[in-house]
């Protein structure tokens, strides 16, 4: 029996996750349950898996936890302490899979004691990477990359010590505005944003999906997880997202890693990990398929790329920066105080105006994170006053 954590548990990746353990009751045994609010829900998961500890992130739901979790014998707890508690647990593995640098501190935790970490959460490479980094190999923790495209090339890499490696891709599906004027774009409500073609994810990486900035995200991801600069990281729109990732090597050859669009492929892969965990996931029918399609990503309609690449070739605080920027306007956006095209304009505004320099520890992160924040919500005021109707004029 492999000891497991969910971070963010009742989350898209982190009921795929349970979703896999259901199907394997004798591999895995859960140690610790998080969710930030969804009580009932997390009550739910908790009765099934039985979890050592069930944590809520947002103090002022947990009564309802207790509640729902009366003589059930199951611990609870609450907030930050909480949700570090849990990641302290002695599991084997951990999947990171809160959204934001909400899951920064409870990731570490895990890191601290030398957890193997399936991270989803990609904030933690791109706001601290770094001193991620650092930490991952100070306490001899161990990074399985659970997002698809950096699974995906870590699969493809099987065998090679880097060296070898030329260049990787990663593919993107063009989110829902793949083919949208500028003008729809501009008039985007929150509900189409959401509606993803392929994948179905939570609402913050479905919109960053929408402006592409999720792949620009997982630029600076790839960066940290594989070291390779810029330019020998690329990106391709595949509307079909059957391709998630290619490894270039210098022999020339290309190795690929092919699935269907379901998270439960790379999240197997992370729990098995060396081996294969069978699932019971779609297979790929490329028969049926037929065609798959590769092109250039379009920076005019989709600027979150050349600016999250900038931020790459930046360095030092831009990618915390460029994170925290986009969390206050994604939610701005769902919340109807921007248009879809303010997201990424407000972001170029917040990285112009700061002339914050590289963090040197993750005090530093949380400052840069929190200014950056400030900064944002500033920017959204200035816009937000102008109605609505207007935006998508
Ligand atoms: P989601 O919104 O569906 O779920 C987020 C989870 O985090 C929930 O359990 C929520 O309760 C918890 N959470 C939210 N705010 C929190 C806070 N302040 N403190 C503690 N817990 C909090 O998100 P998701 O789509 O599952 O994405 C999770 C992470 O995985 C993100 O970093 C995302 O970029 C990454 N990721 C997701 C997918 C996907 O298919 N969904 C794919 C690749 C990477
Ligand atoms: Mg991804």
């Amino acid at each position: 029996m492999t000891g497991l954590t969910v971070l963010g548990a009742t989350g898209s990746i982190g009921q795929s996750t349970l979703s896999l353990v259901d199907e394997h009751p004798d591999r895995f045994r859960i140690r610790a349950l998080t969710a930030h609010s969804r009580p009932d829900e997390l009550a739910e998961l908790a009765l099934r898996h039985r979890p050592d500890l069930t944590v809520i992130g947002d103090d002022a739901h947990h009564a309802r936890l207790k509640e729902r979790l009366a003589g059930s014998g199951l611990a609870t707890a609450a907030g930050l302490d909480g949700l570090l508690a849990a990641a302290e647990l002695p599991a084997e593995r951990v999947v990171a899979g809160i959204v934001g640098i909400a899951g920064l501190a409870p990731t570490l935790a895990a890191v601290r004691r030398g957890a193997v970490v399936a991270l989803a959460n990609k904030e933690c490479l791109v706001a601290a990477g770094d001193l991620f980094r650092a930490a991952v190999a100070r306490h001899g923790a161990k990074l399985l990359p659970l997002d698809s495209e950096h699974n995906a090339l870590f699969q493809a890499m099987v065998g090679s010590d880097g060296a070898d490696v030329e260049k990787l891709t990663i593919t993107a599906s063009g989110g829902p505005f793949r083919t949208a004027p500028l003008a729809e774009m501009r008039a985007a409500s929150p509900e189409t944003a959401l509606r993803h073609p392929n994948w179905s994810m939570g609402a913050k990486i479905s919109i960053d999906s929408a402006t592409m900035i999720n792949k620009g995200l997982e630029l600076i991801e790839a960066h940290q997880l594989f070291g390779l600069p810029d330019d020998r990281l690329d990106v391709l729109v595949h509307p079909q997202s059957v391709v998630h990732g290619m490894v270039h090597y210098r022999d020339g050859s290309v190795i690929a890693q092919l699935g269907c669009s379901d998270m439960r492929v790379p999240i197997a892969y992370c729990l098995g990990h060396p081996a294969r965990l069978p699932s019971s996931v779609p297979r790929l029918d490329l028969a049926r398929l037929a065609t798959l399609t590769f092109q250039a990503p379009d920076h005019e309609r989709f600027p979150a790329l050349p600016l999250a690449r900038a931020c790459l070739r930046a360095g030092g605080a831009a990618p915390t920066i460029l994170n925290a920027a986009d969390e206050v306007a994604v939610a701005a956006f769902l919340d109807r105080r921007i248009g879809f095209l303010d997201i990424v304009a407000v972001i170029e505004e917040v990285l112009a105006g700061s002339d914050a320099g590289a963090p040197a520890d993750l005090d530093a992160v949380y400052a840069i994170d929190a200014e950056a924040r400030r900064a944002a919500l500033q920017a959204v005021a200035q816009r937000s006053h102008r109605p609505v109707s207007e935006l998508a004029s």
